[in-house]
């Protein structure tokens, strides 16, 4: 999973780079990120966070190869019923 911050919408109240300083920090003016892509140990604690984020600011992004992954699958399952169709 990856995480972003809606710069349009950070308030810049420190929350989040006070709680996991190893993932976010504070610019001029808004957080922002140092890596987007979250450990499965992060998760829990980056989505306590988000609920926490008093603007909201804090979005996840599903991982692309996750997505690709289902695609396959969906395709191998339409072959199949075309194969079906034939005999
Ligand atoms: S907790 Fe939310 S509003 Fe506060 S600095 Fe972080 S992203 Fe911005």
């Amino acid at each position: 999973m990856k995480v972003k911050i809606d710069t349009s919408r950070c308030v810049g109240c420190g929350l989040c780079a006070e709680t996991l300083p190893q993932l976010f920090v504070m610019g001029a003016f808004h957080a922002q990120v140092r890596r987007r892509t979250l450990t499965p140990q992060e998760e829990p604690l980056v989505a306590q966070i988000a609920e926490d984020c008093p603007s909201r600011s804090i979005l996840f992004e599903e991982d692309e190869v996750l997505s690709l992954a289902r695609g396959s699958a969906s395709d191998r399952n339409n072959e199949a019923d075309h194969n079906e169709n034939e005999g």
